[in-house]
Protein backbone atom coordinates (compact mmCIF):
# COMPACT_ATOMS: atom_id res chain seq x y z
CA UNK A 1 0.00 0.00 0.00
CA UNK A 2 0.98 3.38 -0.88
CA UNK A 3 2.22 5.58 1.92
CA UNK A 4 0.18 8.71 2.37
CA UNK A 5 2.05 11.90 2.50
CA UNK A 6 1.38 14.31 5.25
CA UNK A 7 -0.42 16.74 3.13
CA UNK A 8 -2.63 14.15 2.18
CA UNK A 9 -2.83 13.11 5.88
CA UNK A 10 -4.30 16.56 6.77
CA UNK A 11 -6.58 16.91 4.48
CA UNK A 12 -8.45 13.98 4.77
CA UNK A 13 -8.23 15.35 8.56
CA UNK A 14 -9.67 18.67 7.84
CA UNK A 15 -12.35 17.37 5.38
CA UNK A 16 -13.26 14.74 8.22
CA UNK A 17 -13.87 17.61 10.98
CA UNK A 18 -15.56 19.83 8.04
CA UNK A 19 -17.84 16.89 7.83
CA UNK A 20 -18.28 16.50 11.72
CA UNK A 21 -18.99 20.10 11.77
CA UNK A 22 -22.13 20.24 9.14
CA UNK A 23 -23.63 16.61 10.58
CA UNK A 24 -23.30 18.45 13.87
CA UNK A 25 -25.22 21.41 12.47
CA UNK A 26 -27.45 19.20 10.22
CA UNK A 27 -25.94 20.78 7.60
CA UNK A 28 -25.16 18.89 4.07
CA UNK A 29 -21.53 18.89 3.75
CA UNK A 30 -21.37 19.45 -0.32
CA UNK A 31 -22.51 23.05 0.91
CA UNK A 32 -19.52 23.93 2.14
CA UNK A 33 -16.57 24.77 0.02
CA UNK A 34 -12.56 23.88 1.03
CA UNK A 35 -10.35 26.85 0.18
CA UNK A 36 -6.56 26.13 0.55
CA UNK A 37 -5.06 29.02 1.61
CA UNK A 38 -1.69 28.91 0.01
CA UNK A 39 -0.16 31.85 2.29
CA UNK A 40 2.44 29.14 4.08
CA UNK A 41 2.52 26.52 1.17
CA UNK A 42 5.59 25.64 -0.65
CA UNK A 43 4.81 25.48 -5.08
CA UNK A 44 5.26 21.15 -4.62
CA UNK A 45 2.12 21.41 -1.88
CA UNK A 46 0.38 23.21 -4.13
CA UNK A 47 0.91 21.26 -6.99
CA UNK A 48 0.04 18.02 -4.07
CA UNK A 49 -2.83 19.35 -3.32
CA UNK A 50 -4.37 19.84 -6.63
CA UNK A 51 -3.50 16.16 -7.60
CA UNK A 52 -5.33 15.42 -4.17
CA UNK A 53 -8.44 16.93 -5.72
CA UNK A 54 -8.62 19.87 -4.18
CA UNK A 55 -9.66 23.14 -7.04
CA UNK A 56 -10.10 25.97 -4.82
CA UNK A 57 -7.46 28.41 -3.52
CA UNK A 58 -6.66 31.19 -1.93
CA UNK A 59 -3.82 33.94 -1.23
CA UNK A 60 -3.86 37.17 0.08
CA UNK A 61 -0.93 39.11 -1.24
CA UNK A 62 -1.44 40.01 -4.85
CA UNK A 63 2.07 39.92 -6.46
CA UNK A 64 1.89 36.06 -5.14
CA UNK A 65 -1.31 35.56 -6.04
CA UNK A 66 -0.32 36.60 -9.88
CA UNK A 67 3.22 34.23 -9.89
CA UNK A 68 1.65 31.49 -8.45
CA UNK A 69 -1.65 31.25 -10.86
CA UNK A 70 0.92 31.13 -13.59
CA UNK A 71 2.26 28.33 -12.60
CA UNK A 72 -0.07 26.42 -10.71
CA UNK A 73 -2.76 26.45 -13.94
CA UNK A 74 0.13 25.56 -16.52
CA UNK A 75 0.39 22.64 -14.09
CA UNK A 76 -3.27 21.88 -13.90
CA UNK A 77 -3.56 22.07 -17.78
CA UNK A 78 -0.93 19.91 -18.61
CA UNK A 79 -2.04 17.35 -15.94
CA UNK A 80 -5.82 17.64 -17.14
CA UNK A 81 -4.44 17.23 -20.81
CA UNK A 82 -3.21 13.75 -19.81
CA UNK A 83 -6.23 12.68 -18.17
CA UNK A 84 -4.55 12.40 -14.75
CA UNK A 85 -7.52 10.27 -11.85
CA UNK A 86 -8.11 12.36 -9.18
CA UNK A 87 -7.59 16.02 -10.06
CA UNK A 88 -10.43 18.57 -9.89
CA UNK A 89 -13.32 19.20 -12.52
CA UNK A 90 -11.80 23.03 -12.37
CA UNK A 91 -9.35 25.68 -10.70
CA UNK A 92 -10.38 28.89 -9.07
CA UNK A 93 -8.32 30.95 -7.56
CA UNK A 94 -10.11 33.29 -4.74
CA UNK A 95 -8.35 36.58 -3.62
CA UNK A 96 -8.76 36.86 0.09
CA UNK A 97 -6.64 39.92 1.58
CA UNK A 98 -6.91 43.15 1.11
CA UNK A 99 -6.86 44.94 -2.02
CA UNK A 100 -5.34 47.96 -3.18
CA UNK A 101 -7.08 50.03 -5.81
CA UNK A 102 -3.91 49.74 -7.78
CA UNK A 103 -2.98 45.99 -7.79
CA UNK A 104 -6.84 45.08 -8.95
CA UNK A 105 -5.34 44.92 -13.28
CA UNK A 106 -3.47 42.78 -12.85
CA UNK A 107 -5.24 39.93 -10.66
CA UNK A 108 -8.56 40.34 -12.68
CA UNK A 109 -7.77 37.48 -15.76
CA UNK A 110 -6.40 35.22 -12.64
CA UNK A 111 -9.22 35.02 -10.39
CA UNK A 112 -12.49 33.67 -10.06
CA UNK A 113 -14.15 35.19 -6.88
CA UNK A 114 -12.54 38.41 -4.84
CA UNK A 115 -13.71 38.14 -0.93
CA UNK A 116 -12.20 41.07 0.13
CA UNK A 117 -14.41 44.45 -1.51
CA UNK A 118 -14.96 46.59 1.34
CA UNK A 119 -15.03 50.00 0.04
CA UNK A 120 -17.05 51.98 -3.12
CA UNK A 121 -14.10 52.84 -4.41
CA UNK A 122 -12.57 49.40 -4.92
CA UNK A 123 -15.85 47.84 -6.03
CA UNK A 124 -15.77 50.79 -8.59
CA UNK A 125 -12.18 50.22 -9.88
CA UNK A 126 -12.89 46.35 -10.02
CA UNK A 127 -15.71 47.14 -12.15
CA UNK A 128 -14.38 49.21 -14.48
CA UNK A 129 -11.45 47.04 -14.92
CA UNK A 130 -13.79 44.07 -15.46
CA UNK A 131 -15.48 46.25 -18.37
CA UNK A 132 -12.21 46.50 -20.15
CA UNK A 133 -11.93 42.75 -20.35
CA UNK A 134 -15.43 42.20 -20.85
CA UNK A 135 -15.57 39.99 -17.96
CA UNK A 136 -18.14 39.89 -14.79
CA UNK A 137 -16.30 39.21 -11.79
CA UNK A 138 -17.73 37.73 -8.81
CA UNK A 139 -16.89 39.34 -5.38
CA UNK A 140 -18.15 38.87 -1.48
CA UNK A 141 -19.00 42.18 0.45
CA UNK A 142 -15.71 41.72 3.14
CA UNK A 143 -17.94 43.26 6.36
CA UNK A 144 -15.70 43.75 9.65
CA UNK A 145 -18.02 41.82 12.44
CA UNK A 146 -15.83 43.53 15.48
CA UNK A 147 -18.01 46.45 16.79
CA UNK A 148 -15.80 49.04 18.23
CA UNK A 149 -12.36 50.02 18.72
CA UNK A 150 -9.52 47.48 18.06
CA UNK A 151 -11.64 45.93 14.97
CA UNK A 152 -10.60 47.75 12.39
CA UNK A 153 -6.82 46.13 11.66
CA UNK A 154 -8.44 43.15 9.26
CA UNK A 155 -10.38 44.91 7.08
CA UNK A 156 -14.19 45.20 6.06
CA UNK A 157 -16.76 47.25 6.29
CA UNK A 158 -18.73 48.39 9.17
CA UNK A 159 -21.92 45.94 9.80
CA UNK A 160 -23.98 49.61 9.93
CA UNK A 161 -22.87 50.92 6.19
CA UNK A 162 -22.76 47.22 4.85
CA UNK A 163 -26.19 47.15 3.24
CA UNK A 164 -25.95 50.49 1.53
CA UNK A 165 -22.65 49.39 0.27
CA UNK A 166 -24.29 46.00 -1.37
CA UNK A 167 -26.61 47.78 -2.93
CA UNK A 168 -24.53 49.48 -4.30
CA UNK A 169 -22.27 47.17 -5.62
CA UNK A 170 -24.96 44.84 -6.94
CA UNK A 171 -25.44 48.13 -9.22
CA UNK A 172 -22.64 47.73 -11.32
CA UNK A 173 -22.65 45.56 -14.67
CA UNK A 174 -19.61 44.05 -14.19
CA UNK A 175 -19.45 42.90 -10.67
CA UNK A 176 -21.97 39.84 -9.45
CA UNK A 177 -22.21 39.80 -5.80
CA UNK A 178 -22.37 36.24 -4.79
CA UNK A 179 -22.03 37.32 -0.61
CA UNK A 180 -20.65 38.04 2.32
CA UNK A 181 -16.85 37.62 3.68
CA UNK A 182 -15.94 37.65 7.81
CA UNK A 183 -13.17 37.28 9.91
CA UNK A 184 -13.47 36.94 13.06
CA UNK A 185 -10.45 38.12 15.69
CA UNK A 186 -8.47 35.38 17.00
CA UNK A 187 -9.79 33.90 20.24
CA UNK A 188 -8.00 31.41 22.33
CA UNK A 189 -11.43 28.93 21.66
CA UNK A 190 -13.27 28.58 18.18
CA UNK A 191 -16.70 28.94 20.34
CA UNK A 192 -15.31 32.63 21.34
CA UNK A 193 -16.00 33.54 17.99
CA UNK A 194 -19.24 32.33 16.89
CA UNK A 195 -21.32 35.70 18.04
CA UNK A 196 -19.08 37.17 15.27
CA UNK A 197 -20.07 34.64 12.60
CA UNK A 198 -23.51 34.90 13.54
CA UNK A 199 -23.55 38.51 13.15
CA UNK A 200 -22.13 38.06 9.88
CA UNK A 201 -24.87 35.46 9.17
CA UNK A 202 -27.59 38.43 10.31
CA UNK A 203 -26.51 40.67 7.71
CA UNK A 204 -26.37 38.06 5.19
CA UNK A 205 -30.03 37.28 6.09
CA UNK A 206 -31.07 41.04 5.49
CA UNK A 207 -29.31 41.29 2.23
CA UNK A 208 -31.66 38.28 1.27
CA UNK A 209 -34.62 39.96 2.79
CA UNK A 210 -33.56 42.83 0.40
CA UNK A 211 -33.07 41.03 -2.19
CA UNK A 212 -29.61 42.20 -2.91
CA UNK A 213 -27.81 39.89 -5.16
CA UNK A 214 -30.52 37.68 -5.94
CA UNK A 215 -30.45 34.18 -6.54
CA UNK A 216 -26.66 34.83 -6.79
CA UNK A 217 -26.41 35.59 -3.10
CA UNK A 218 -25.31 32.32 -1.77
CA UNK A 219 -22.11 32.47 -0.33
CA UNK A 220 -20.70 33.10 3.66
CA UNK A 221 -17.38 32.94 3.16
CA UNK A 222 -16.22 32.44 6.94
CA UNK A 223 -13.93 30.26 9.43
CA UNK A 224 -10.07 29.79 9.19
CA UNK A 225 -7.79 27.47 11.10
CA UNK A 226 -8.69 28.18 14.17
CA UNK A 227 -12.62 28.71 13.67
CA UNK A 228 -13.86 27.13 10.96
CA UNK A 229 -15.99 24.72 12.89
CA UNK A 230 -17.84 27.71 14.85
CA UNK A 231 -17.90 29.28 11.07
CA UNK A 232 -19.95 26.31 9.99
CA UNK A 233 -22.28 26.51 12.70
CA UNK A 234 -23.45 29.74 11.86
CA UNK A 235 -23.69 28.90 8.15
CA UNK A 236 -20.29 29.40 6.12
CA UNK A 237 -20.72 28.01 2.99
CA UNK A 238 -16.57 29.01 2.47
CA UNK A 239 -13.99 27.84 4.48
CA UNK A 240 -10.47 28.99 3.93
CA UNK A 241 -8.05 27.12 5.46
CA UNK A 242 -4.31 27.19 5.48
CA UNK A 243 -1.77 26.45 8.07
CA UNK A 244 -3.94 23.33 9.17
CA UNK A 245 -2.93 22.08 5.64
CA UNK A 246 0.22 23.76 4.78
CA UNK A 247 1.96 24.30 8.73
CA UNK A 248 3.45 27.21 9.69
CA UNK A 249 5.07 29.44 7.25
CA UNK A 250 8.49 28.18 6.37
CA UNK A 251 9.81 32.13 5.51
CA UNK A 252 9.17 35.15 6.93
CA UNK A 253 6.08 36.54 4.78
C1 LIG B 1 -4.24 33.59 5.96
C2 LIG B 1 -5.68 33.72 5.78
C3 LIG B 1 -6.53 32.62 5.98
C4 LIG B 1 -6.05 31.25 6.44
O1 LIG B 1 -5.64 31.32 7.75
P1 LIG B 1 -5.17 30.01 8.55
O2 LIG B 1 -5.31 30.41 9.96
O3 LIG B 1 -3.76 29.78 8.13
O4 LIG B 1 -6.07 28.91 8.17
C5 LIG B 1 -7.89 32.79 5.75
N1 LIG B 1 -8.39 33.98 5.37
C6 LIG B 1 -7.61 35.06 5.17
C7 LIG B 1 -8.24 36.33 4.74
C8 LIG B 1 -6.24 34.96 5.38
O5 LIG B 1 -5.48 36.05 5.18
Amino acid sequence: MVKRTQLAERLEHVKQRIADACAKARRDAREVTLIAVTKTAAPEQIREIIQLGVGDLGESRVQVLTQRAAQVNEFFQRKSAFGEAGLPAHLRWHMIGRLQRNKVKPILPLVSLIHSVDSLRLAEEIDEQAQRIERRIGVLLQINPVEGPGGGERGGVAVGAAIHLAEQIDSMPHLQLTGLMAMAPIVADAEQARPYFARAREVFEEMKWHKIGGAHLRHLSMGMSGDFEAAIAEGATMVRIGTLLFGEAKEPI
